[in-house]
């Protein structure tokens, strides 16, 4: 048996076994070494995006909005050819304008209503 399993040359079990190993392990590592290129190109990109938010706010070519939904500060470049967003980064709702209320939004509201009330 063994003999003929030589000659034809296909591999055992256990040759397949050790083959789907190493393939695993060099799979970990690769997804390791992926990750830890993404978050330092994560890590990059804040930067430069603060550094050039921080230059263009020096500059005055920065518009700060609170946002009508959220009350959190959005932040817009000044820049001609660079398309204005009216949605909000942080809520995803549009800036100027209230929007429908949703039931998140009335949680969160009966929270901190509750919150401030509590003293009463
Ligand atoms: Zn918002």
């Amino acid at each position: 048996m063994s003999r003929s399993r030589k000659l034809t040359g296909k591999r055992t079990v256990k040759q397949v076994d050790a083959k789907v190993d190493e393939l695993a392990r060099k799979t970990d590592t690769l997804g390791t070494e992926f990750a830890s290129f993404a978050s330092a190109a994560a890590n990059d990109i804040m930067k430069l995006n603060h550094l050039i938010y921080g230059l263009l706010d020096e500059a005055g070519k920065i518009t700060k909005i609170i946002c009508i939904n959220c009350k959190k500060e959005a932040v817009r470049p000044d820049i001609e050819g660079i398309e204005q967003s009216e949605n909000c980064p942080h809520c995803g709702r549009n800036l100027h304008k209230s929007e429908q209320i949703t039931l998140d939004d009335l949680h969160r509201g009966n929270m901190t209503e509750s919150g401030e009330d509590s003293e009463e």
